[in-house]
């Protein structure tokens, strides 16, 4: 039950309403004429997300976690906010944006001669500067239109493989978009967090994050990352070769997305109890030149993607061989986290632990695990402060 009664001037209603969205306390202010008495009945979640850094702060603070393939933003008190594909839909003739996220998305592969839909981050680099700033503002101002009196604070989780100048470029470009204080955080080290996983103690947790355009491999002991890998080979690679299997064995020419489509449906690492599902693709036949529906099963799907899949489990294991011994002791006690969108493929968990001998933990949401760590070291600030990859203060 929430329960409001409003006296004073815009604008002190407005600083009431900030402090209520960001706490979840009851406020009593005393004014000369009147005495005005807020009361709020906060949601569950939004208790949750109360925490020192945001306690009486009038700014909206985000986290932000900038991925390869989606990004998502978290507000503190409020949750998750956006979770939009990071897709840019840009006119050529002019550079104009004419989308952001799933609207252009849709455009992929879909583009007429002078529009270009594109990724930004598509290999966990920043391939394309401009348009990767131009997306990060697009999205930070539509979470903070209006929202606040103050700029607010923003954590970022970036790839660990991004570089220094990459790093200042994105905090120049958050810090344009209106931000206050700029944060950045190495997505293994946030999706931890994010997972639940105790980073602040003596233990070693490893993660393995898979996203679209690179698989993160760290082993984090006391808010410190150990030792990482990061390989270019991910969730995309992985769609490839299945589009490169139905041009070569179907004579079927598919997209990306079309690709990526089976991989969700029928795809797996591992052969599993839900064996022998099968779709219809349908696409270009190579040698009539005309449309045509096929029908795939599964295993041979899972053969398709064979190669990439060795490629992440050869990354985790280099990463376990170079591991120290006392924390490879607290892994094998502890077991292997896996997050991002790649730990959604079936049997994923199970062939890393068949090939490591470690049990392997899915993360109870992949996908969101980043940005819910990027909110969680706003909530405990203080605590978390070592996290931090970079940073720049009061741009
Ligand atoms: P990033 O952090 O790079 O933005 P995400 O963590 O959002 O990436 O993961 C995106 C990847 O996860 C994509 O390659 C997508 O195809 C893949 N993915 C999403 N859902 C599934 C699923 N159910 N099964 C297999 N792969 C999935
Ligand atoms: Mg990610």
């Amino acid at each position: 039950m929430t329960q409001k009664r409003f006296r004073g001037d815009k604008l002190t209603r407005r600083l009431l309403q900030n402090i209520l969205e960001s706490t979840s306390i009851a406020v009593g202010l005393a004014s000369n004429t009147h005495f005005v008495k807020y009361v709020l009945h906060s949601s569950c979640e939004a208790k949750k997300a109360v925490g020192p850094f945001n306690r009486f702060s009038l700014s909206r603070d985000m986290g932000i976690d900038l991925g390869t393939a989606n990004t998502l933003v978290y507000v503190s008190g409020k949750g998750i906010v956006l979770q939009e594909p990071s897709v840019v839909a840009i006119d050529r003739d002019n550079r104009v944006p004419l989308a952001v996220g799933e609207d252009a998305k849709k455009m992929l592969g879909r583009t007429p001669g002078n529009v270009t839909a594109l990724r930004p981050l598509r290999d966990g680099v920043i391939a394309d500067f401009d348009t990767a700033e131009l997306m990060l503002k697009h999205f930070i101002r539509r979470v903070n239109e209006g929202s606040a009196l103050m700029p607010p604070r923003i954590v970022i989780g970036i790839p660990s493989g991004v570089t220094g100048v990459e790093r200042r470029a994105v905090m120049e470009a958050a810090a344009q978009a209106g931000a206050r204080d700029v944060y950045l955080i190495d997505e293994p080290v946030a999706a931890a967090i994010g997972a639940g996983l105790p980073v602040a103690e003596p233990t070693g947790n490893m993660v393995i994050d898979i996203g679209g355009g690179t698989t993160e491999v760290a082993v984090l002991s006391l808010q410190g990352t150990v030792l990482s890998e990061s390989v270019r080979v991910a969730g995309d690679e992985l769609s490839e070769s299945i589009a490169q299997y139905m041009k070569k064995v179907h004579n079927l020419v598919i997209g990306e997305r079309t690709a990526e489509e089976i991989k969700i449906q029928i795809g797996s690492a591992y052969p599993t109890t839900e064996d022998d599902l099968i779709m219809e693709v349908r696409g270009l036949h190579l040698l009539s030149g005309l449309p045509r529906t096929v029908t795939v099963k599964d295993g041979e799907i899972r053969e398709s993607m064979s190669e990439p899949l060795s490629v992440i489990v050869e990354a985790v294991k280099r990463t376990l061989e170079r591991t120290p011994p006392e924390l490879a002791a607290d892994i094998i006690d502890r077991g292997i986290m896996l997050a991002g969108g790649g730990a959604l493929l079936r049997g994923l968990d199970t062939l890393i632990s068949h090939e490591t001998g470690i049990v392997v933990h899915v993360a109870a949401d992949p996908l969101s695990c980043v940005v819910l760590g990027t909110g969680r070291v706003l909530e405990n600030f203080k605590q978390l402060e070592r996290v931090f990859s970079g940073r720049s203060r009061g741009l």
